[in-house]
């Protein structure tokens, strides 16, 4: 994973830049290395400033290259921030099924995302560690999604994930490129 800690604003990346966003330790770091096929790593490393992966994928004769954008849940540096957000067309917003207050957080990050961009952008939601017990209810998360499908253009997509297994993190990368192109023919991209 490349590492910029400077200069991310004249960075002249691929089209779509995506963030992942959520609580520290939910496994934000740990579903990109598995994107990248890394394996699996059961120490927790801080994430320094930010990783930014690329990624490119063809969904339906289209070319996507992503940027995803990976910083510390714990960083809390505005203009760090600021430059994290800049330009982003997607999100990941991540939580842990198994660490029920990492839900509760999710309505504060998309309200940082929001506050930062200055308009909704589409966003997947990615409740991880699937192949831990869950602690937070279906009940929850798909109540959590009705509201936020009623304030977007677009509906929500989740999807269980578990760095450790593998689960639907590649697939994480064709939901993106359904959801930005639903966006872009509802009218809504850039
Ligand atoms: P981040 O702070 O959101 O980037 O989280 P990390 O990727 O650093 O992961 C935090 C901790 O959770 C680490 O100890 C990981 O090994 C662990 N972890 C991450 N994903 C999973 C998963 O899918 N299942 C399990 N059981 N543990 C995970
Ligand atoms: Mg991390």
């Amino acid at each position: 994973m490349k590492i910029k800690m400077a200069n991310l604003e004249g960075y002249e990346g691929p089209r779509y830049k995506i963030v992942v966003i959520g609580d520290g330790a939910v496994g934000k770091t740990s579903i990109l290395e598995s994107l990248l096929g890394r394996q699996f790593h059961s120490t927790y490393k801080l994430t320094i400033g930010a990783n930014i992966l690329t990624k490119e994928i063809t969904f339906e004769d289209v070319l996507f290259k992503y940027q995803l954008w990976d910083l510390a849940g714990q960083t809390r540096f505005s203009i760090v921030r600021s430059s994290y957000y800049r330009g982003a067309h997607a999100a990941i917003l991540c939580f842990d099924l198994n660490w029920p207050s990492s839900f509760e957080s999710l309505p504060r990050w998309r309200n940082e995302l929001k506050s930062h961009l200055g308009r909704s952008i589409p966003f997947i939601l990615v409740g991880n560690k699937s192949d831990l017990p869950p602690q937070v209810s279906e009940t929850k998360i798909a109540q959590y999604i009705s509201s936020a499908n009623a304030d977007l253009p677009c509906n929500v997509p989740y999807m269980p994930t578990s760095a450790k297994t593998g689960e639907n993190t590649s697939e994480l990368l064709t939901t993106i490129a359904k959801l930005l192109t639903t966006y872009k023919t509802a009218g809504f991209s850039k």
